[in-house]
């Protein structure tokens, strides 16, 4: 083959996809459209394997390094506007199933080689190499001799041929505990080669999380997530209606917002860990719109607002040119001797019904200090995140009686509108709701 053979071969294949393009399928027989989709499967994915090779040439002649990139992933993105995770699985695949060269230029095999031949072939997808190459990493990080790793491949291989990735995913799980049945693969160097997590933004605003934890970080993400998803008494006055996964969402919500109250995150640009938020004028007077925060996310002014009630939360109200007019981070914080003194006195959420000790809540303005509510203890109670949330869209008003919050139900929940207050006799932490009339 000369030296332009392939770049010509690679415009043919174009023309050739063209081609069956513009075909008329109408005219074609049954028989023979399923002929083509089969194919075209099949050349999807010797494609797809064909990629494996072309991004090892890549790395053999360290073309990313001589364009000063991190790496080839960082060369994918960019050449082919691939989103890193994409480009970082591409990359994996081809570490697996290319052929390698040694530092002097030697041409050793593929690590997974029957795999890489499948592929070459068409005959399996990349969900089956992924499914493969996972597998076959654990066995490895449990030491599996070589001769058994190798008959392992082989057998997985045999079975992606019949059967679908999520098929082979249960496969493989029967494998590795057949291979290993006294969990050696559960051993520490293999769940701290695979921890992972990342938090990656949708189209909508939500951001999806996804992770792989290891057994002491899922140990302790549940017993912390599951104390604080128990439901709570609702501001509807009936049962929480959220669902326990909103519970649990909720519940690492209240961790995160504990971090930064703790104040104990390492600084980061110089200043202590702070959600910083932007609006402007108008969206600040009017309390509408979206305010923005440093990492990009979109929160109404409002919610902005309650999280700016809190401390290591930073604000700034921008005019229309950009403008600063306004900024701060204390201004409505209370201060340690307020804290001290709402502890003493709510002891908690002040909510009626809920349990929530002081460790878990929020300072809450009466009245909004937008509205010109003081950072006063008058105007101040504990709520916890949940009914913080809740507290000014569900009705609810808060009145103070004898220096003490009292809750005014809306109509619909209580018809007369007694004020309720929680109750927690001292040193225990059950609560109960009182509607004794509050002292005048
Ligand atoms: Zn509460």
């Amino acid at each position: 083959m000369d030296m332009g053979a392939a770049v010509l071969a690679a415009s043919g294949l174009l023309a050739a996809v063209a081609e069956i393009a513009s075909c008329p399928l109408s005219s074609l027989a049954d028989e023979q459209l399923l002929e083509v989709v089969r194919v075209a499967e099949r050349a999807r994915r010797q494609l797809e394997a064909l990629d494996a090779t072309l991004i090892a040439e890549l790395e053999a002649r360290n073309l990313p390094g001589r364009l000063v990139l991190r790496g080839p992933a960082q060369l994918l993105s960019g050449l082919l506007n691939l989103s890193p995770t994409e480009s970082a699985a591409r990359v994996r695949q081809a570490r697996e199933l290319a052929p390698r060269s040694t530092l002097t230029g030697d041409r050793l095999p593929p690590l997974l080689p029957a795999t890489a031949a499948a592929r070459a072939a068409g005959t399996i997808t990349a969900k089956h190499a992924e499914v493969i190459i996972r597998t076959m990493d654990r066995l490895r990080a449990a030491r599996l001799p070589v001769p058994d790793q190798t008959e392992a491949e082989a057998f997985l291989v045999e079975q992606a041929r019949t059967f679908n990735a999520t098929i082979l995913t249960g496969i493989a799980r029967q494998l590795i505990d057949t291979l290993d049945p006294d969990g050696r693969l559960a051993d520490e160097q293999s769940h701290q080669h695979r921890r992972f997590l990342s938090c990656v933004p949708g189209e909508d605003g939500m951001h999806r999380l996804t992770a792989d934890l290891d057994p002491e970080t899922a140990a302790l993400a549940m017993t912390v997530l599951h104390a604080l998803a128990a439901p709570k008494p609702s501001t509807a006055g009936d049962r929480d209606e959220r669902s326990a996964g909103q519970r649990l969402h909720d519940a690492f919500r209240s961790v995160l917002k504990l971090a930064l109250r703790a104040g104990e995150l390492p600084a980061s640009g110089g200043i202590p860990a702070t959600v910083l938020i932007t609006m402007t004028a108008d969206q600040f007077e009017t309390g509408t719109g979206l305010a923005h925060t440093s990492y990009g996310q979109k929160l109404s002014v409002d919610q902005a607002l309650r999280l700016a009630d809190q401390a290591a939360i930073g604000w700034i109200v921008h005019n229309s040119t950009g403008g600063i007019l306004n900024y701060g981070t204390t201004r409505r914080t209370a201060t340690d001797k307020q804290t001290l003194a709402l502890i003493a006195r709510d002891q908690g959420c002040a909510f009626p019904g809920c349990a929530d000790p002081p460790e878990w809540t929020e300072k809450h303005h009466i009245t909004a200090w937008r509205h010109g509510g003081a950072t006063d203890l008058d105007n101040l109670c504990l709520l916890c995140d949940f009914h913080h949330d809740r507290i000014d869209t569900g009705g609810w008003s808060i009145t103070m009686a004898g220096d003490v919050p009292w809750f005014v139900p809306p109509a619909w929940v209580d018809p007369e509108q007694k004020p309720q207050r929680n109750v927690r006799p001292a040193g225990a932490p059950m609560v109960g709701r009182s509607t004794d009339p509050p002292p005048t």
